[in-house]
């Protein structure tokens, strides 16, 4: 079992299975970036290998992301190999851009949940916010994964004052009318972006809570997926809003999770640097699963308290999203 020095147990995972992406979304990435060289990143094998360590140490839940996971070749091969592994559940965070052609495999492979980012359901700011996403094929995506039977569809809309802060309420209803759940994000200070100044942007989830009780009736719940999202239900439905709220409402108390980055860094914060390289182990040691477990036991002691997000500050974290595996 996995227990950090603060007596949290660690029973979920977020993979980063790349930090390539084919969108560009403004609050996550510079218009230039530059990516990781092939032999900095984690081959497929080695994923597998760290997450089936993961598990024998009692990990109960896998989140695959990125980066847009749908864009690494072999990504379906690898959710196959790691819906084999004994999981309550195995989850995917995509763009949706290639979810149309992908749904179906995915529930086979055992993927129980997915969650697509959507922040505008405005052709031409979609493609304004993402840079190169297009929405038709995001909603083509979302409808082929209500129909391919995961048990949840989620999508994720991080709100940015002046920019889509006025769709709050067509997003929701949109979630409502489709029976998916939704979550509402803060913007967090990760990596140096171009195109916005974080702090004009921010956009609280007790603004976006007051945008929604204009319209629906939000019944509070005591719903937690052990992740950051405090969940509301709305009057009359099945769907469930959550609000992911760094800034307004610190959510590291109970918090139960670790992250790999595609270079096999394991991050024990998302707002910190801490971490331990598991890449160096698994390369010196190649096969040795025993000592890989005793490197991840050991790095649970580095494992802070808290994040410290300051938006008044410049980033602390350089990292960007698609590093961190959001
Ligand atoms: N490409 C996939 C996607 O967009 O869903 C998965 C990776 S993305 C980094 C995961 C989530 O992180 C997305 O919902 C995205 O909106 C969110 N995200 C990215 N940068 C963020 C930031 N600076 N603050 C808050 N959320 C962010
Ligand atoms: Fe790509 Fe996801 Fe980041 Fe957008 S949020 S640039 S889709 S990784």
């Amino acid at each position: 079992m996995l227990i950090d020095r603060f007596g949290r147990r660690i029973t979920y995972l977020r993979l980063s299975i790349t930090d390539r992406c084919d969108l560009r979304c403004r609050y996550c990435m510079a218009e230039e970036m530059t990516f990781l060289p092939r032999a900095q990143i984690l081959t497929l094998e080695e994923i597998a290998t760290i997450a089936r360590a993961f598990v024998e140490l009692g990990v109960e839940k896998i989140r695959v992301t990125g980066g847009e996971p749908l864009v690494r070749r072999g990504a379906l091969e690898l959710l196959e190999e790691l819906g084999r592994l004994p999981l309550k559940e195995l989850v995917l965070t995509t763009n949706g851009m290639r979810l149309a052609q992908c749904a179906e495999r995915l529930v086979r492979a055992g993927v129980r949940r997915v969650n697509v980012s959507l922040d505008s359901l405005r052709p031409e700011r979609f493609r304004h916010i993402t840079r190169f996403g297009d929405l038709e094929r995001v909603l083509a995506g979302i409808e082929a994964a209500r129909r391919a039977g995961f048990d949840r569809v989620k999508l994720n809309a991080v709100i940015l004052r002046g920019v889509n802060d006025d769709e709050v309420v067509d997003l929701a209803t949109f979630a409502i009318e489709r029976g998916l759940d939704i979550s509402f994000i803060e913007e967090m200070p990760l990596g140096v972006i171009d195109s916005h100044d974080r702090r004009q942007a921010f956009y609280s989830s007790d603004e976006v809570r007051a945008d929604l009780a204009r319209r629906f009736t939000l019944l509070p719940t005591t719903d937690r997926t052990g992740g950051p999202s405090r969940y509301w239900r709305v009057a009359g439905s099945d769907s469930r809003i959550g609000f992911i709220s760094p800034h307004s409402h610190n959510f590291c108390g109970d918090c139960n999770r670790v992250r790999l980055t595609v270079e096999g860094r394991l991050l024990l914060c998302l707002g910190n640097e801490h971490s331990v390289d598991l890449k160096r182990v698994l390369r010196r040691w190649p096969g040795d699963a025993d000592r890989l477990k005793k490197a991840i036991v050991e790095a649970m002691a580095l494992k802070p308290e808290r994040h410290h997000f300051d938006l008044r500050e410049q980033p602390i974290i350089l990292r960007h999203m698609n590093v961190t595996g959001g």
